[in-house]
């Protein structure tokens, strides 16, 4: 009899736990509305085009190509953080190119035609360009190439 209690009490205590696995669903649910409804920064034309509707800078031209001073590239949206200075290198693709981004930063999205994989931001889903693997440019084997027009630059304070 004692036993068939105890049984009892332990579906009630996995049903309560079950519950607050929903309610974390729940939550998750709602960061996702909150997305739309967050402070993004005004973006000019040309920074709509690129940001909002997948356009690309024109190569060689962007303002970060060629930039190589230490510090954080953000997102020009959202201001979320997305790659480390210490993560760029040259490849003369002519835009900037990173082999690594800030960890849980950027997303990776199969483009339609299948071929390349576009990267956005994850905070506010801003594109950002494409990544590629396997070229041997580094270690890593691999190229966020991004455009300038995407991201803001804040330099490293001198220490
Ligand atoms: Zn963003």
């Amino acid at each position: 009899m004692k036993n068939k209690f105890y049984f009892i009490y332990l579906i009630l205590v996995l049903s309560t736990t079950s519950c607050n696995g929903q309610a974390t669903t729940k939550n998750d649910k709602q960061t996702t509305k909150n997305k739309k409804d967050m402070q993004l920064n005004p973006l000019t034309e040309a920074e709509k085009r690129v940001i909002l509707f997948k356009g690309t800078d024109r190569p060689f031209t962007g303002e970060f190509t060629d930039k190589f001073d230490r510090g954080t590239y953000i997102c020009r949206q959202c201001d979320a953080p997305l790659y480390r200075s210490d993560d760029k290198f040259h490849s003369n693709c002519g835009w900037p190119s990173f082999d690594d981004e800030i960890p849980g930063a950027v997303k990776k999205i199969r483009d339609a035609d299948g071929q390349r994989i576009e990267i956005i931001c994850a905070k506010c889903d801003g594109h950002l360009g494409h990544v590629f693997y396997g070229e041997g440019f580094t270690d890593k084997n691999t190229r966020h190439c991004v455009n300038s027009t995407s991201m803001k630059f804040i330099q490293k304070k001198v220490e």
